[in-house]
């Protein structure tokens, strides 16, 4: 019921937002000469359903009201805000990234700040409501779902922005996690349409951190985890926009490392001589492999031990006592 009319008011925003991006002189000359700049076509602009949210503080909150919508309702979906007894328009000369469910419902929006400013967060999100569950939340996963089926792969990303320069780039099967880390929820969603799921963070500390929070969730999971590294002060939106769609993938081609064999090597190359720091990796490793718990997963299993126990230098069956040992 309050689910419905959710999607109804969230629906009748986009429309809102999108008008504004397409058929404004404010929205044409601050937001989509934005977008356009940053290289974004205007079909995918439209596919993607990408709105303008303007400066007036209630542009939408009163053309809402006009219409009837229910107070209570609005301020549900994070459109709108109530400051000091008064309604108005949360989301102020911002993109506006339509969030959809698998059915291609609206369930929630990211509102990205117009370039740089010190003083106001880059993105606001919609709070959690009846249809909009973080958690449950990956974006972009209506209009990847086909392609990951396809591909048996699915890409994740950081960023809205990622989702739809690799969407224009001919690259479909790939959702975004919004920045934090993957809940199990997430990764269930990935599982349901691929058992392959391929990490693309941006190749700083944050990103190596976070692609590694991920997976022993996911391992747990029986996905099959590979990561690719994206270079330095970039990510996948700006990395395709400067190398092409064929530079993009023949560098993911090129890149793409199992995870745990490249959480080895991370950790291998960080010990260098230290026995130590040997000895901490090889139980590292070794709760990795004892988290792949599946049956059918027993031959890939025995593969990592394998690599695993020839890039330690150490002897296979104590690898495999060790992480039976684990092996709850
Ligand atoms: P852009 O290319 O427009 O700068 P981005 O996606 O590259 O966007 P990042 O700073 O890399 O932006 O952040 C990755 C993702 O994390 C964002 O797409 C967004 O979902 C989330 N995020 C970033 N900053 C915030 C914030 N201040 N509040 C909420 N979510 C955020
Ligand atoms: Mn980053
Ligand atoms: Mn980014
Ligand atoms: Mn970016």
């Amino acid at each position: 019921q309050t689910a419905d009319s959710l999607y109804i008011i969230n629906s009748f925003a986009q429309q809102f937002f999108a008008k504004q991006l397409f058929e404004t002189e404010e929205g044409q000359s601050i937001a989509l000469s934005y977008l356009k700049e940053r290289g974004f076509r205007e079909d995918i602009i439209h596919k993607f359903q990408i709105g303008y949210s303007p400066r007036q503080r209630d542009a939408f909150t009163s053309e809402a009201i006009k219409q009837q919508y229910n107070p209570e309702l609005l301020t549900k979906t994070g459109i709108v805000a109530e400051r000091n007894g008064e309604l108005m328009d949360n989301y102020r000369e911002r993109i506006i990234f339509p969030i959809h469910n698998n059915t291609g419902k609206i369930i929630g929006f990211g509102a990205r700040i117009i370039g740089k400013k010190e003083n106001a967060p880059k993105y606001i999100n919609t709070p959690e409501n009846e249809v909009y569950v973080k958690s449950k939340i990956l974006y972009g996963t209506y209009f990847a779902r086909q392609a990951i089926d396809k591909n048996d792969e699915c890409l994740l990303v950081e960023g809205y922005t990622d989702v739809v320069s690799l969407h224009q780039a001919g690259i479909e099967n790939v959702v975004a996690s919004g920045g934090t880390s993957l809940t199990p929820d997430q990764l269930r969603l990935i599982k349901k349409y691929s058992n392959n799921l391929t990490i693309l963070y941006d190749g700083d500390a944050a990103g190596v951190k976070a692609a590694m929070r991920g997976l022993d969730l996911a391992l747990e999971e029986g996905l099959n985890v590979r990561l690719v590294l994206i270079p330095d002060n970039e990510d996948p939106d700006s990395y395709v926009n400067k190398v092409g769609a064929q530079g993009f993938n023949e560098f993911i081609r090129n890149n793409k490392k199992d995870v745990i064999l490249f959480q080895l090597e991370v950790m291998l190359k960080d010990a260098g001589n230290d026995s130590t720091k040997k000895a901490a990796a090889v139980n590292t490793i070794a709760e990795s492999i004892s988290r792949i718990n599946k049956v059918e997963d027993f031959t890939r299993k025995q593969d990592y031990i394998k690599k695993s126990a020839e890039l330690l230098k150490i002897d296979e069956a104590g690898l495999l006592t060790l992480v039976n040992k684990l092996t709850s």
